[in-house]
């Protein structure tokens, strides 16, 4: 069987005590690879190596040019190792290959090119100041970055931390989710055969609580921690930061509301709402997962809808035809097997879907489901949507807003006037008209309330993964009242 290491300071290595997991892909439901599994001590090693490689560089002091070129190396070495890391997520939690291949990597390479030119090309200000002086700002690299990553999409969101925080000139620690641990050792392998330093990016395996997850957050050499996760791991690992005061950006949970008017364009609304729902089998923290759609139009819409559902093709995810996967775990699977099995006891009705074979769930649509029942308010995770039709535009918003999340929604109209309003009333990090997923990686993405603290994206990741600096320097001789003026 495989065996995927930890990778510390240049080296793949097992953990000291020679603790190891299986990783199971859900669609066999066998263990494929093994993979170490790290505790408090693998952690204090992988975060000396981080440390280390940033006090004595060579790293933080290379420019953005020729940091930039190993950057942009590592970007064409995983294209050139493009089926090898699809296939190491695709087994490791289940989704379609042609996903993981076709979206996964490719904006795996994106997010190093991207953030890498990014950084190159950022300017500061300099503000001129009244009393003779000017200050200017610096971005400096803040130092050691731990980066806790989900298993929904494994590579990429892996790669959507660690790209800014290498580009700024800092060195990292990922600990990729339990589920999804293979591809994070490729990507470190591959980083060091585009030249990269032993010790700037460091993979360290294992779980969250009391192993590897907690000790990385609670360690006091640590400057950054740049999570994405549930809400509640969320709130524990807040607390782990505040200990340190350690800066923090948490990229939570989501109950993504979509809302369909009355003048929308029905195919487009169709075609995207089956996307945001059931994509990566609704294991999206963007998903669709709650639909308002204007009385007139919602038969048609909800008809529509649920035969683009039934059409969907569910199997092997190493299938090119497959479009919907196994659930990434059996633990995952049994959770919304109780969502799915609760649709009516909650007083709805299922208008398709349901269980599939193996740890597979059907596209599945609920339909007259009180606002109140869990399926509204909880992020379910899967490819389960709720149906529910609305008369007005305040009511629409009202239950949009109606959540503890708001990381983002998605509204279809053809009237422009309605879309800047509706727009301007969502409390959402990210709204989307008339599509869904589109994405600038200048954008500043993250979420409201339950959703997280924090954006990054373009200069909000600049911001996160460095210590802006203000220097402020006398530019001619003044008077000392002057110049203690503060503009
Ligand atoms: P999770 O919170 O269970 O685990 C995420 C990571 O945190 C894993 O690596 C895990 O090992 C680690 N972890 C768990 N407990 C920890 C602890 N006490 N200390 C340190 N690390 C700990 O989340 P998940 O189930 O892997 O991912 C699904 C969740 O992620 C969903 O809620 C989804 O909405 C969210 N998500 C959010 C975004 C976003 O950008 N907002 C993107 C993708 C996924």
């Amino acid at each position: 069987m495989d065996f995927y290491g930890h990778v510390i300071d240049g080296e793949e290595v097992a953990s000291l005590g020679g603790a190891r997991f299986d990783t199971v892909d859900p669609f066999t439901r066998e263990a494929w690879a093994q993979v170490a599994l790290g505790g408090k001590d693998d952690a204090d090693r992988a975060v000396a190596a981080a440390r280390r490689a940033f006090d004595e560089g060579p790293w933080p002091q290379m420019g953005f040019a020729e940091r930039g070129r190993i950057l942009h190396r590592l970007a064409d070495l995983i294209e050139e190792h493009a089926e090898e890391l699809a296939l190491a997520d695709t087994r490791d939690m289940g989704k379609p290959l042609t996903q993981s291949k076709g979206n996964d990597v490719p904006r795996a390479a994106h997010n190093f090119r991207f953030f890498a030119d990014h950084a190159r090309l950022s300017t500061g200000e300099v503000l001129p100041m009244d009393s003779g002086h000017h200050t200017y700002t610096r971005f400096e690299a803040a130092g050691v970055v731990a980066a806790i990553a989900p298993w929904n999409f494994p590579l990429m969101l892996e790669t959507w931390k660690v790209a800014p925080a290498l580009a700024w000139g800092n060195t990292v620690v990922l600990k990729p989710a339990e589920d999804t641990p293979a591809s994070a050792t490729v990507l470190a392998r591959l980083a060091l055969d585009a030249g990269m330093p032993a010790g700037v990016l460091n993979v360290l395996h294992g779980y969250g609580p009391d192993s590897a997850g907690q000790a990385l957050t609670e360690h006091p050499d640590v400057d950054r921690i740049t999570f994405t996760g549930e809400s509640g791991t969320g709130r524990t690992i807040a607390r782990a930061a505040s200990a340190h005061l350690v800066p923090v950006s948490l990229e939570l949970g989501g109950k993504g509301a979509n809302v369909v008017f009355a003048d929308a364009d029905l195919n487009n609304a169709v075609d995207w709402s089956i996307r945001a729902i059931f994509t990566n089998a609704g294991q999206v923290c963007l998903a669709g997962s709650r639909i308002y759609v204007q009385r007139p139009v919602y038969d048609e819409f909800l008809s529509r809808f649920a035969d683009a559902a039934d059409a969907m093709v569910i199997g092997d995810p190493q299938d090119p035809d497959t479009q919907i996967g196994p659930l990434a775990s059996q633990e995952h699977y049994l959770k919304v097997r109780g969502y799915v099995e609760s649709i009516e006891s909650e007083g709805g009705k299922l208008r398709t879907g349901g269980l599939g074979d193996g740890w597979t769930v059907r596209p599945t649509v609920a339909v007259d489901m009180p606002p109140n029942a869990r399926h509204c308010r909880e992020e379910i995770f899967g490819p389960l949507v709720v149906v529910t039709p609305f008369d007005t535009e305040a009511e629409a918003v009202a239950m949009m807003n109606d959540s503890p999340y708001g990381l983002n929604a998605m509204l279809f109209t053809e009237n422009l006037h309605r879309a800047h309003r509706v727009s301007a009333a969502l409390k959402a990090g990210t709204v989307w008209v008339n599509c869904f997923f589109v994405r600038d990686l200048r954008a500043p993405f993250g979420g409201v309330g339950d959703s997280g603290i924090g954006r990054e994206g373009g200069n909000f990741s600049r911001e996160f993964f460095t210590e802006p600096k203000a220097v402020v320097m006398q530019i001619s001789p003044v008077d000392a009242d002057r110049s203690r003026t503060l503009s």
